[in-house]
């Protein structure tokens, strides 16, 4: 097996990745809120878990891979304050939570397919853990972790010392702060709330028995506790974006660590944001650009995945439609490109022992395992379809290997089938071109070209042919 380096959250640092189990690889990806569609900006978050898991499968790596639907707790300001973010999905479109749930996360499974994002392991749902959260609560409870408000019992962070290490947070700033801004009954503003009550008045359309009273989960509590649940107390990998870093992984590793007395996660990776021109992109913020919305403007989804793919995963992209038809133009160029040595494919014969291929492959390797530099594998596949020195089927062979991180289907382009008329002309004006009879080569060439083809000369006289 091969050194893959991840860059760890936890340390800042490029580490070599060692599972817990040889071979195997956990990994849990906090998937999506389902009241409402994904913007193309979660997607972002979903394609670099999906590069990251293709790469540990490259590596030889089985792949436990975990994702949860978040369908209860999570409100409006990622605090404990404000609207659930369900309710308000249910109250807009006149649908049941639980209606809002069911459709959104069929849209988001949907979404993410068109991407050529594999599917995890095991969805799992927060409503369908509800007994796994409060008997979390309830350990941290009788570790002396909690307290109650008029609201809820809430996680109180200044009896975890290693609170907020990662995100390198500076908890006493923020006290500082809230001691003016705040006057809630939470004791520290770092304190969140790990079960909540229905209000006294209101019947919610999600509530739970617990030995707290009836109420709800806190958002972050079914993260920890659905982790531990699917991949045990201490696993590999833990992933979301960046915007996770201060408050809910920081929970998470609260919850979890306090719970357990154990290291909760080795690796934690981030992936940076899509951006557009007024800022970042929030679904909150209400206008928000979908995979549905580049369709209907006569984009592929895989040209998004080109474009992704065009970017580090700990860099911001800005997104513009200038950016995206670039994108566009360049997959294009690469599927074309394809399409033509795919022609020139003769006899299929077995090249992967072939130095060309050893060598390009330990390139494209070298790359991928730098924490995940799949733009380098871009470029790496355009060197491979140009280098004049590897016959076709090196070419080819490479090409479908490297898909398997790219994930462009380029395995699947076919080569244009040309029409024995056209092949005929093209040699026709091959040999008025060898006679030197450039009025003739020239007229035939307009002639394939109104049939829908277009000659491209090679070296030494020879021509391929494209579908225009
Ligand atoms: P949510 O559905 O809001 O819980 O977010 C789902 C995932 O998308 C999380 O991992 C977020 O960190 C990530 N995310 C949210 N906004 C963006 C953005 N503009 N760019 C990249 N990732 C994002
Ligand atoms: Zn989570």
């Amino acid at each position: 097996m091969k050194t893959l380096y991840l860059f760890n959250t936890l340390t800042r640092n490029k580490e070599e990745f060692i599972p817990i189990e040889a071979g195997k690889a956990g990994m849990y990806c906090c998937g999506p809120t389902v009241y409402n569609f994904a913007h193309i900006g979660n997607l972002r978050a979903y394609f670099f878990e999906d590069i990251l898991k293709r790469v540990l499968l490259f590596n030889g790596f089985e792949v436990n891979h975990i994702m949860n639907i978040t369908d209860v707790g999570h409100l409006v300001s990622d605090d404990d304050e404000g609207e659930d973010k369900m309710e308000k999905g249910s109250a807009r479109e006149g649908k049941t939570v639980w209606e809002i749930a069911e459709f959104y996360a069929e849209a988001f499974k949907k979404d993410i397919a068109l991407l050529n994002v594999l599917p995890p392991s095991v969805y799992c749902k927060a409503t369908d853990f509800i007994k796994e959260q409060i008997e979390m609560v309830e350990c941290l409870d009788k570790k002396g972790y909690t307290y109650k408000t008029n609201d809820g019992i809430y996680y109180d962070t200044s009896k975890f010392p290693e609170y907020g290490r990662m995100a390198l947070l500076d908890v006493e700033g923020l006290e500082e702060g809230r001691r003016i801004a705040f006057s809630d009954e939470k004791k520290s503003k770092t304190d969140f709330a790990l079960w909540k009550f229905s209000p006294k008045d209101q019947k919610r359309q999600m509530e739970w028995e617990s030995p707290y009273g009836t109420g709800f989960p806190g958002w972050h509590i079914e993260c920890s506790a659905m982790s531990i649940k699917f991949l045990g107390k201490h696993f590999d990998i833990h992933c979301g974006g960046v915007d996770h870093i201060p408050i809910h992984h920081t929970n998470e590793i609260a919850q979890a660590e306090a719970c357990t007395g154990e290291k909760f996660v080795n690796y934690w990776l981030h992936g940076e944001f899509l951006i557009e021109e007024k800022g970042k992109m929030s679904k909150s913020a209400g206008e928000f650009l979908r995979l549905q919305t580049l369709i209907d403007k006569g984009y592929s989804p895989l040209d998004y995945r080109y474009f992704l793919l065009m970017t580090h995963y700990r860099k911001k992209i800005r997104f513009s439609f200038d950016n995206l038809d670039a994108a566009r133009n360049g997959f294009n160029n690469l599927k074309s490109k394809i399409k033509e040595v795919k022609s020139d494919l003769k006899e299929l014969y077995d090249v992967s022992e072939s130095d060309n291929v050893f060598r390009y492959r330990e390139k494209f390797y070298e790359g991928i395992n730098d924490d995940l530099n799949v733009s380098e594998g871009l470029a790496l596949t355009w060197e491979v379809l140009k280098d004049e020195s590897l016959s076709a089927e090196e070419k080819i062979f490479l090409v479908n290997d490297f898909n398997k991180i790219l994930g462009l289907d380029l395995d699947k382009i076919e080569a244009d089938n040309i029409p024995e008329e056209i092949i005929v002309l093209a040699n026709k004006r091959k040999e008025a071109k060898a006679n030197k009879d450039f009025k003739l080569s020239d007229d035939i060439r307009q002639q394939i070209k109104a049939l829908g083809y277009e000659l491209l000369d090679k070296k030494g006289g020879e021509f391929d042919i494209k579908k225009i």
